[in-house]
């Protein structure tokens, strides 16, 4: 597939990251087809991340995804999730490869600046969650 659904974190746009982020995005060759700023309620945030409600951390994720507003994305390019997943590094940034977005901008395993699709599926569901089809170019 060539798209896939990113979101920066609450955390990242409360200490005025979003431009910092989409940089290296673009830098990384993806194209924006879709992007929006708004804030998810906790029901939202834990719809979202329902894959994890079995999860110890699935509580603590969903209260910090609804902390305040964030950023959501549809970014194309070739090879677009596997692709993206690389250029976001590691969940917990002290595996993060140096250069990759949480390397440089997230703090711990849960507040690591964004996120990213983990198969074209997911991309296409995660994008519809945000996303209507007059809203992606
Ligand atoms: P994402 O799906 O957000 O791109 P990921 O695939 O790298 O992240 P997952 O294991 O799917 O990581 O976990 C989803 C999200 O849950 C992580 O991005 C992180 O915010 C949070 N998370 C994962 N592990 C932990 C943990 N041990 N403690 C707190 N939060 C965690």
């Amino acid at each position: 597939g060539n798209r896939t659904f990113s979101m920066i974190k609450p955390h990242a746009v409360a200490d005025n990251h979003i431009g910092g982020i989409l940089k290296l995005m673009e830098e990384g060759g993806f194209r924006i087809v879709a992007m929006k700023k708004t804030q998810l309620s906790a029901q939202q945030a834990g719809k979202f991340y329902e894959v994890h409600s079995e999860r110890p951390f699935y509580g603590e994720l969903c209260e910090m995804m609804s902390a305040g507003p964030i950023v959501a994305l549809i970014l194309e390019k070739e090879n677009a999730v596997a692709d993206f997943r690389k250029l976001i590094g590691a969940t917990d940034p002290a595996e993060a490869e140096p250069g990759t977005i949480r390397s440089i901008y997230a703090k711990s395993k849960g507040e690591n600046a964004v996120h990213g699709s983990d198969s074209d599926e997911n991309a296409a569901i995660e994008s519809a969650f945000f996303f209507s089809g007059f809203e992606r170019y």
